[in-house]
């Protein structure tokens, strides 16, 4: 059979004979139609397309496709490509069916078949955003690799622009291994130049400025390719980070306060959230004055889901004179016993402002933020429950009398009860950022956290957090170390707190 530029495939039949290079695989599950490997390949010319292989066919075809082969392939039905997130703009779809034949091509071509968008056309808008595209550019901004949670599962996140040769910035924003991977990388070559290319990815407006993000495991995520692209950048380099790398410290907490979607929620003191009627979400500044031991401080939740999980049994062997110790835990989402958990933070604490107090939960990806250690590394490799509510580590009792910005999801439980406990959903430490964002500043600076309950002079300084890294780094210091589970002992933990060598008084409300 005469060989078919991809270009030139058509649905009407299924006898065609085409030469590609597998360019990527990935598995893919959908509702409609199951598990599926995804295939996108080339022909020479530069033609790509996806192709799709149902379950049924897997073990006749998954290994016929390995990346960076050339294969000519045979008979195939051909079908419309669907709409959204295409990563080829070819107007058709491969599928792959019965008799298709899958055999080893002799053409040897190295080419990476890039359809890389310079970053003007991706500012200015591209033509189609349903189509995936590649994009290079330097690794900058990276922020935190930090985890949320997405209908009901954790998943990774990380924020970072990249930067072309003339200085252009595109926001990018990674979920999950893509996240994961861009994040070990740049840590791993410290301050060196990361140039990063980005295949079959999605370019999107968030927050009114263009994004680029992974498309699940569609996408792509290289390091200092070997191609011509990233030489020109590497070359560029010294210049680069002479003339246009240089953005101020202003611009650069301007654009981390536009990406946090929290920032487009308003600040509350307590007295609003409690008096809250609707459901919506909020950012209350306040001190956490207390943390409610009853609940513990850690659960242990499943490996492959994250819920909650409960212990059946624990067997002690002995072998080769070792004590191995088993446990076994049911898993309710997983409908099964599982042996695989992590232990995680559960916290709940009451926290306070002038206006009042709340109680607040704080789950496991939210006070990694705020814990300097692992629910894992203070729990030092027991699975065993806590025993004792008074032998809480010490690095999370040092969280009472901290002043915190909390992100706060306000549900329906909390309108109709006008309280109760509040679900966070993030938490800020580093408070200074706030203070450049023109109304935050305002009110901000009126919270004044806690001092309106507290008796006399006694007002607490060290949690009023202003500008100066010199009195953010006063607030963490001569903290209480009591904690209780009463609002009325609440009250004692400020009052406890007493002045402190380093206090410096008369800078007192100085943010
Ligand atoms: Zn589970």
């Amino acid at each position: 059979m005469e060989l078919t530029a991809l270009a030139d495939i058509k649905p009407f039949k299924s006898e065609w004979r085409i030469q590609v290079k597998v360019l990527h695989t990935w598995k893919h599950y959908t509702k409609l139609s199951g598990e599926t490997l995804e295939i996108i390949m080339s022909d020479a010319h530069g033609t790509k397309i996806l192709a799709s292989c149902k379950k049924t066919y897997f073990e006749k075809f998954a290994k016929k496709v390995p990346v960076g082969m050339w294969r000519n392939i045979e008979n195939f039905s051909i079908n419309g490509p669907g709409v959204s997130y295409r990563p080829t703009n070819h107007q058709y779809k491969i599928n792959f069916i019965y008799g298709t034949d899958i055999t080893p091509s002799t053409l040897q071509n190295d080419s990476m078949f890039l359809s890389l968008v310079d970053f003007q056309t991706i500012q200015q808008g591209v033509e189609d955003e349903n189509i995936l595209i590649d994009v290079i550019g330097e690794v900058t901004d990276l922020g935190s690799l930090d985890t949320v949670l997405c209908s009901g599962k954790e998943r990774k996140k990380i924020e970072f622009s990249l930067t072309d040769l003339q200085g252009r910035r595109i926001a990018c924003c990674l979920w999950g291994k893509f996240a994961e991977s861009i994040h070990a990388n740049c840590k791993a070559v410290g301050g060196d130049t990361v140039i990063c290319l980005l295949r079959f990815v999605k370019v999107g407006t968030y927050r009114d400025e263009v994004q680029i993000s992974n498309s699940y495991d569609a996408s792509q995520i290289f390091f200092n390719p070997p191609i011509m692209e990233s030489e020109a950048f590497l070359k560029r380099e010294v210049a680069s980070n002479a003339l246009t790398l240089v953005e101020s410290e202003q611009d650069k907490l301007e654009r981390e306060i536009r990406r946090d979607k929290w920032m487009q929620y308003p600040i509350r003191d307590i007295a609003e959230l409690l008096s809250s009627t609707q459901i919506e979400q909020c950012r209350v500044i306040a001190t956490i004055c207390a943390i409610d031991k009853d609940w513990g401080w850690y659960y242990f939740g499943c490996k492959a889901c994250n819920k909650k999980v409960n212990k059946i049994s624990t067997k002690v062997q002995v072998v080769k004179g070792n004590e191995i110790t088993t446990h076994l835990w049911w898993c309710e989402k997983c409908d099964d016993k599982v042996t695989k958990v992590l232990p995680k933070f559960r916290i709940h604490v009451w926290v306070k402002d002038g206006t009042g107090e709340a109680y607040l939960m704080l789950l496991d990806w939210i006070a990694i933020g705020v814990i300097p250690e692992t629910a894992a590394a203070l729990l030092n490799g027991s699975f065993e429950e806590l025993q004792d509510i008074e032998s809480f580590p010490e690095a999370v009792t040092d969280l009472v009398g901290k002043t915190f910005m909390f992100g706060i999801y306000i549900e329906s439980n909390n309108v109709a009860s006008k309280g109760g406990m509040y679900k966070v959903g993030k938490v800020w430490k580093d408070l200074s950022m706030l203070l450049t964002g023109g109304s935050t500043t305002e009110s901000w600076t009126q919270s004044d956290v806690g001092t309106s309950n507290l008796s006399g002079s006694q007002a607490n300084e060290n949690t009023v957090v202003t500008p100066s890294s010199k009195r953010k780094q006063q607030s963490n210091e001569g903290e209480p170390d009591i904690s209780s589970t009463t609002k009325k002992q609440c009250a004692r933990v400020f009052v406890k707190k007493e002045k402190t060598t380093k206090e410096d008084s008369s800078s007192k409300k100085s943010g």
